[in-house]
């Protein structure tokens, strides 16, 4: 059996702060936790350490900064990019047992949640008032607020109410030297540099997050949500750049190709036609009366792109049946392939139909299938790719692909990643965007927080020997 790289004295001194309920140490149980949903890399942590309080938190970091140990932060672990692997790091923090609410102040429209807080669960908590939580990353059901503040997560809605960073006011963190500290607050704006907006997207390389204060919207008098049925991406990807050069911001605007709709079909049974080549989730919210005026000049614009039919859900239970065919797409790829691997990038909204088209060539080029399911109002592109993961070569070819379409989406003008960050995913491709200095100059940052590189090691910057090896994925984990 594996031995723990880590010492019994160490393991003694985190059962301490956290009692042997929040210690796990078994290698059957560890292995548990060795990747998120990036499943192309894989490694067990030694220990995985669940505090139930802050304060267990800041003893388990001192603990860990005494013994001069690095450890990595972990949530659900359904990040994209193996952000909570751990990499260098013998030990995982996890904080999904860091479950209050600890204050809903309706007032003020904010609410303080605990890091490990289920994304849905937030608006739950307040949707009796009339108010919601606007960031709502298609794995709501499952991931936490502390892995959606460290990704900058994003999602359909984010279209029109903009991302995490856009709704976290303030953040409670433990750093790596176990200091409590507090950054932005109650507030719009706190003087002095933006370290709150720092820490959000900072992919958890600054400490672990605790808490956060979030703004909360009021829920829109009227949602309609419409269904543009089209004969080929490209028609649908027409409607979306018209809707948007008409002056609509639709609250999502959502693509799927053809292969997403026929996996989701057969897992849904929603009504898509079986032909359908692509379609399209447009949802508008506001207030009634300008709502219905968007209704009816959305389906002008999907008709003139060759919609061959737009649908208006006609009550909630069908809006929701919609939603969950578009957030559960992942899901029923799972029929399509034993494996697949989601990529993330990101263009200038107007280039969609120039990176479909790179992609189709990538994925004819290396022989593979991929399907698209993705933000199209943000241009932020979730190509999937299909394969079998005990075909190495297969294998081999779609790590081959997913670096083509990074690489195509920064010659369009677009980033490596739209919203699931860099992790180790993507460390070969910072290069790509950043120059040495500009890296360098991310590095020295991180630094100030954590000097010894104790806190999430391995991951963002490619540093010689601190890229993971991806290798042949040992089993795919269901989403
Ligand atoms: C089916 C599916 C759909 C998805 N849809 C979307 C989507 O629409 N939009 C989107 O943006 N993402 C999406 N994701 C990606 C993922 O859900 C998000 O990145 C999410 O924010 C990760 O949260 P988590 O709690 O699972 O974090 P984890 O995966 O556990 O961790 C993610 C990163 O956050 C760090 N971290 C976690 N908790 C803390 C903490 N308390 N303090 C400091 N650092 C921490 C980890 O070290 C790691 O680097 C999807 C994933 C899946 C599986």
């Amino acid at each position: 059996m594996q031995q723990p790289r880590i010492s019994s004295t160490l393991l003694d001194r985190l059962a301490a702060v956290v009692g042997t309920e929040g210690i796990v140490a078994d290698p059957s149980s560890t292995r548990v936790y060795e990747c998120d949903g990036f499943t192309l890399a894989r490694k067990s942590p030694d220990v995985v350490v669940l505090p139930a309080t802050v304060e267990e938190v800041v003893g388990v970091v001192k603990v860990l900064r005494d013994a001069d140990v690095a450890f990595v932060p972990r949530g659900a672990g359904t990040g994209l990019s193996g952000g909570c692997l751990p990499l260098e790091a013998p030990v995982m923090v996890g904080t999904s047992r860091l479950r209050q609410i600890r204050e809903i102040d309706l007032a003020n429209r904010r609410v303080v949640v605990e890091a490990g807080v289920v994304n849905l669960h937030v608006t739950r908590a307040v949707m009796g008032e009339g108010l919601l939580y606007a960031p709502d990353p298609s794995s709501q059901s499952a991931c936490t607020i502390g892995g959606n503040v460290a990704e900058n997560s994003g999602g359909p809605h984010t279209l029109k109410y903009g991302v995490t960073t856009n709704h976290v006011l303030g953040v409670e963190m433990v750093l790596p030297n176990g200091d409590l500290i507090e950054l932005g607050g109650g507030v719009e704006d706190v003087p002095g540099y933006d370290l709150r907006g720092l820490v959000v997207g900072g992919e958890g390389t600054f400490g672990i997050v605790t808490a956060a204060t979030l703004r909360l919207l009021q829920a829109p008098q009227s949602i309609s949500t419409l269904l543009g049925v089209f004969d080929s991406v490209a028609a649908a990807c027409h409607a979306v750049s018209a809707i948007i050069a008409g002056g609509i911001v639709p609250a999502a605007l959502e693509l799927m190709d053809q292969t997403i709709v026929d996996a989701v079909e057969a897992a849904y049974g929603f009504g898509f036609p079986a032909d359908a080549g692509a379609v399209l989730i447009v949802e508008l919210d506001g207030v009634a009366a300008g709502v219905e005026g968007e209704v009816a000049a959305v389906r002008e614009h999907c008709a003139a792109a060759g919609a061959r039919e737009v649908r208006v859900a006609v009550d909630e239970a069908e809006r929701a049946t919609l939603w969950k065919s578009r957030k559960k797409a992942f899901g029923a790829v799972g029929r399509l392939a034993p494996n697949y691997c989601t990529q993330d990038g990101v263009v200038p909204r107007g280039k969609v139909p120039d990176i479909l088209e790179k992609i189709s060539a990538i994925a004819q080029r290396n022989q593979l299938r991929i399907a698209n399911v993705f933000h199209a109002g943000d241009g932020n592109i979730h190509p999937i790719l299909l394969f079998d993961q005990r075909d190495e070569d297969e294998v081999k070819r779609v790590l081959r692909a997913g670096t083509e379409i990074l690489e195509a989406c920064v010659e369009l003008g677009g980033s490596v990643t739209g919203e699931h960050g860099i992790g180790v995913e993507k460390i070969d491709q910072m290069p790509l965007l950043f120059s040495p200095i500009d890296l360098r100059v991310m590095q020295d940052l991180r630094k100030v927080f954590d000097p010894n590189l104790r806190c999430n090691p391995g991951k963002i910057f490619p540093q010689p020997g601190a890229c993971v090896e991806v290798t042949k994925p040992m089993r795919q984990v269901p989403l």
